[in-house]
This record gives C-alpha cells, structure tokens and sequence, in this order.
C-alpha cells in the first residue's frame, strides 16, 4: 500500500500509488515533469549550494542550519517517483550518520543545543518520511535504515523529559512510520511530542511562543495561530495521533481550528498566511490580497492536513479545499517548466519584479526563483507531486470514492476503472469499468457545482455537492458520466475581509482567475471591473477569459483622500483578460491581481 499516509482506521482509506495512476492530463503531465524535470533540477541546486557536500564532510558547511531536510524531501520525491538517484544519495547521507544514530550536518558535536531554532528532530522528520516513502516503495533499503536508526535514536533520546523541536513534522513522521512498522514506541513518543507542546515546552522567543504552537496545549486552542507550516504540520501529526490512539477529543479539536481557519484566516486561493514578518496567520479575516504571504509550503501542508482529516472523517469539505489548494496553490508554486518556484503567493502584485539569476534570497513572490537561500518549497512540490496519485481516490466498505477528477486508472479489489476527463477546464468527467466488480461508485461533485448531472445506466439524474452515488455492481464497459457547469463566476468577499471590501474576483470551476499585466501592458492599479458574465476564449487547451472594465492610466498623483466617495471611474473601456492564477508569472515580469475593484 505505497501511500504517504496509511491511517489504521478511519471513515476512507486511501488508495496508494499502487492503485492510481495518472493519465497524460493536468496532474498526470505534471507528475511526469515532476520526475523528467524537477527532482533533477533539485538534485543540481542541493550539489552546487554544497548542501548534498555537506554530508560528505565538505568544510566549511554550507547553507541554512535546516538545508539537510531538502536533501530528504528530495529523497522522498525520489523515492515515491522511483527515481534512479535515490540509491547513491542514499549513501552520501548515510555517510553521515553517527554510532548511535545521530545524524546532523550542523549540529554534529553540539547536538540538540538549540531546539527552539536548531531544527535537529525536524531534520529527522523528514529524513522519516523519506525512509517511509521508501518502505512502501520498494522495501528495507540503505535509505530505510538510517530513517529507522534516527528514530531509534529520537526515541532513546526523548521518550523521557519535556523537550520538543520548535518546528513540527516529526509527528506525522513517527506516526507513520509505527503504521509501516507496526513498532509502537514510534507512535508513543509522537504522542508524547504533541501532549508535551504548550505545556510550554520550548523557550518565549521575541515572536511569543503561538509562533510555534507553544503557547497552549493542542486541545485547549480554538484556530490554527503562528508560523503556519508549523502550525499545519503539527496538525496533521496531531490527527495521526488521535487516529491511532482513538483520541476523539483530540480529533475534534483540529476539526474545529480547521474549521474556524477556514472560515476567516484562507485566502481565496486556498493560500493560508497574511504575515510576512513571522510567515504567520493573521487574525481573523486579515487577509490582504497584495501582502498575502501563503507560503507554498503552507498549501502543502494544508492539503496534507485535508488530506488526514477527509479519511478520518469522509466530510467532502476536506477534499474541497484540498482541491481549491491543489489547483490555486500546489500548481502555482511550480513554474511550466518545472525549474523556478513561487515561495510567497500573494493575491496581488503591483510592481513587475526584476529577474534575478541564481539564488533567491527573499521570499517575496513576484517572480518564481529556481532556487532559495531558504529553499523548503521546490523540494516539497516535488515530494508531493510525486505522491499525487495517492490523493486521488479512497476506497471503504462500500466501494470507492474518487475525490479528484483527473485522467487516472484506479483499481480497488476486482473492479478497475478509467477516468477520462479535461479538466479542469471541461466539466465532463466519465468513469469507464475497465474490469467489473462490486461496490458504489462515488464522484465528488464540488461546492461551487450547483447543477451537476450523472449519467449512468441510461438515467441522467441532477446530483448536489457531495458525493454523486452510483450503484454497481458493475461489468467492463459499464460507463458513468458527471458533468459539472464550468460557467465562470463571480465571487465576493465577506464584508469583514477589510482588504477586499468592494471587489469580487473571477472563478471557473475549481481555478481561479487572475488579471496579468506583462510588459509594455498598461498596470492593474487604477482597474475598476463590470460585473457581467465573462466571455470565455479557449486556446491550446486553456480557458482564458474577458471581463468589461475601466482602466486608467495610474497618473494623478495626489492626496488620495477626499471628502466624498471616490468618483465613477475615469479610465479607458477595455475587455480585460483574465487567466488562471495558476498560470500567472509565466511570460516574465508583470503586475496582477486576483481580486478586481468593482
Ligand atoms: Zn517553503
């Protein structure tokens, strides 16, 4: 079961790698750039930063006090792509681990001196997972047994005491890791993690101790609060652990700060973080469009988190968002080349940025960077692309369920099926049985689809976000057709997001839209839209649509203040083209907004 994530229990268990596979699609040519491009891309950046030197005793070490991390989260990309490097990568890092299963570039002989900032069990974290990824992969390796010493080594260290890292991952690390090995002290002392943070665990630190989930105990917190790749991380490590100790109220405390999250502190994009001082959440409803900070990172582990949550519970809303991210967000952050990277997100740029060649130092997002001083998201878009398929489809006691509709061949027991499907960009998804079996079919149909259909077994019938059912049982040739409205669509912001108060943004199916300014183009800045229903233009494959709406020239400078409301807008008409956000940045530098003044 070649899965990231294998609860022993739950509503939906997840179909793994070796039940889905992608089709040439959306995601299956993505997955295939992933693996031909980026894991390649990674690999030369990790050499040539001297972050891969720095497991070979290369001196001075080179890079972040954390850079050992991307050298396993690529690992574990390569590991779930099977990826022919991962073998001798493997063994430059195992070169590195010590007598006792200790292994860190950094802090080698000054071990476990800084865990607010050191990012030691972090490290660990992934180095884990990576050895998990392999496990379920291919079986006990060289990479496997270094991932299984450090743990060893975790445990022996920390079962005992009150210590904790001040970035979370090695929860779900452990977790998982006792549900491929079945070792229970791993699942104890991931327990013992999560139960240990905000007892407080860690130092105060000028950021306040919410900056890393310190600030209270897991189940005593209404909403997800500081650092946001944290506090999402922790999360899900928190829901791994409810799930296997059968901890309810734990469970149902990350319910509801998903909940509360959801409801005031998410960009539309599905993008989390208003703060760019401590890649944080803002408060409630602080979301600004142009300070957006929604860290790639964070989406990803977002949809980790929706992931854990969508098979604990089998509630559609996990897997809405998951979609709403994967489709704003994952997709975004990876260039159309799968070589340069958005690390921040923002929902507004307003000046073109200046290209820059080689390492990023900032994080600001204007445009994508084939490498960052700080360079966690390349490696995690890779990793995570890499184990897409197993975020497709889920099976239970009554059939499958297929939660994301992408061209795909799912097999569960005796039935197998093959979805064919361009969308995101048509609405018509068919399900052919490749080979019969039993069990419902269940299609997701997402919440913004209000008048979806199903056809099957010569009966159209009108179905409601959800879950559209179709009973089997089922023989080859059988066929089951969805069909969601792609009409575009306006979309506007609760009164309370101040930032957005008077403008509505453009979405068409789970994509959203965004104006692009490239070049010699007039700037988004003086832009007043028409709401009117947008006119769509289809080239290669894509939807790109039109929307009425006056656009000055930005001149004017003045005190921007008056006595009356602003008057009606003096610009130009124009039909001004919108494209999915996931595609912006793409031809070079531009200006952009996703939200339009109306
Ligand atoms: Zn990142």
């Amino acid at each position: 079961m070649a899965n990231p994530v294998l609860p022993s229990s739950g509503v939906l268990s997840p179909l793994g790698l070796d039940a889905v596979r992608l089709n040439p699609g959306f995601w299956g040519d993505r997955a295939a750039l992933n693996r031909e491009v980026t894991i390649a891309h990674c690999q030369e950046w990790e050499e040539r930063e001297g972050w891969i030197g720095n497991f070979r005793g290369v001196r001075p070490r080179k890079g972040r006090e954390f850079s050992d991390s991307e050298i396993y989260k690529l690992l574990e990309a390569m590991a779930w792509a099977d990826h022919p490097a991962l073998p001798a990568l493997a063994e430059t890092v195992a070169q590195a681990q010590e007598g006792d299963g200790y292994i860190n570039t950094r802090w080698s002989g000054s071990r476990y001196t800084d865990l607010e900032w050191g990012h030691e069990l972090y490290c660990y974290g992934h180095l884990i997972q990576a050895g998990v990824a392999r496990l379920r992969m291919h079986g006990e390796d060289r990479l496997t047994q270094v991932a299984v010493r450090a743990a060893d080594h975790v445990c022996r260290r920390f079962m005992e005491g009150t210590e904790t890292c001040g970035h979370p991952v090695i929860e779900m690390a452990l977790a998982e890791l006792y549900r491929v090995t079945g070792t229970e002290r791993y699942l104890e002392m991931a327990r013992r993690f999560v139960e240990r943070r905000g007892l407080p665990a860690l130092a105060d630190i000028p950021f306040g101790r919410a900056y890393y989930q310190d600030d209270l105990p897991v189940k005593q917190a209404q909403v997800f609060r500081g650092h946001v790749v944290r506090a999402l991380y922790l999360a899900s490590g928190v829901v791994d652990v409810a799930v296997e100790t059968g901890d309810e109220k734990l469970l149902k405390a990350v319910e509801a700060q998903w909940e509360r999250t959801v409801a005031g502190r998410t960009h539309l994009t599905g993008g989390m973080g208003s703060r760019h001082i401590d890649e944080s959440f803002g408060e409630d409803y602080e979301l600004p469009p142009d300070r957006a900070y929604n860290e790639t990172c964070a989406s990803i582990a977002s949809i980790m988190l929706a992931h854990r949550l969508l098979l604990a519970t089998g509630d559609v809303r996990y897997a809405d968002l998951a979609e709403r991210t994967l489709y704003n967000m994952l997709a975004t952050g990876v260039a159309l080349d799968g070589k340069s990277f958005f690390y921040a997100n923002p929902l507004q740029v307003r000046v073109p940025a200046v290209p820059l060649e080689g390492v990023n130092h900032a994080a600001e997002g204007g445009l994508r960077s084939p490498w960052f001083d700080v360079s966690c998201c390349p490696t995690n878009i890779a990793r995570t692309v890499a184990s897409l398929p197993a975020y497709i489809a889920t099976s239970s006691a009554d059939g499958i369920q297929i939660h994301h509709h992408t061209p795909s061949e799912i097999r569960h027991g005796d039935l197998a099926v093959r979805v064919e499907t361009g969308y995101p960009w048509s609405g018509a998804v068919t399900v052919r049985v490749v080979e019969g079996g039993a069990g419902r079919i269940s299609l997701r149909v997402p919440a913004w689809a209000s008048d979806a259909t199903l056809a099957h077994g010569g009966i159209v019938r009108e179905v409601t976000p959800g879950y559209a059912v179709a009973e089997g049982p089922w023989r080859a040739g059988d066929e089951i057709r969805l069909e969601l409205p792609m009409r575009p669509r306006w979309t506007f912001p609760d009164r309370r997001v101040d930032a957005l108060r008077g403008s509505a943004a453009v979405e068409r199916g789970p994509l959203v839209y965004c104006a692009e300014s490239v070049a010699d183009e007039p700037p988004l800045g003086d832009l007043v839209a028409r709401v009117a229903p947008p006119v769509e233009h289809e080239a290669d494959g894509i939807v790109e649509l039109e929307v009425e709406a006056s656009l000055g020239a930005g001149d004017t400078p003045g005190w921007p203040y008056g006595a009356a409301p602003d008057g009606r807008p003096s610009g130009a008409d124009v039909g001004l083209r919108l494209v999915p956000y996931h595609r912006w940045g793409n031809r070079g530098p531009a200006t952009m907004r996703v939200w339009l003044p109306i």
